[in-house]
């Protein structure tokens, strides 16, 4: 992942940074929106309510989260997973595609 290391995610709306290229972990992932990334870190964000929500892959406990500037809902962060096969996903940050856009430090 070292080519993604001089890469930013912001946010589309305000270009607010809330991602590193260095903390991508995978980009097949699927939200409402279409395309979504997960990341190992997020920075700039506000966390929304804790919500059990069942996605495909299984039963989670989630927060919505927000842009700290703009307030938009980015995606979400996974807090804690049902299935012992999920757990590596705790902690981590889905982010919408349609909800950012990459700069190149
Ligand atoms: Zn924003």
């Amino acid at each position: 992942m070292a080519e993604y290391s001089n890469t930013t995610y912001s946010c589309r709306s305000c270009r607010n940074p809330l991602a590193s290229g260095a903390d991508l972990l995978s980009k097949s992932f699927l939200a409402k929106s279409g395309k979504a990334f997960l990341f190992s870190q997020a920075k700039n964000i506000v966390e929304g309510p804790k919500e059990k929500k069942l996605l495909i892959t299984g039963l989670f406990k989630t927060a919505d989260i927000h842009c700290s500037i703009c307030g938009q809902v980015l995606g979400w962060k996974y807090l804690k997973a049902y299935d012992i096969k999920q757990k590596f996903k705790e902690g981590k940050f889905i982010i919408e595609r349609a909800k950012i856009v990459k700069e190149y430090d």
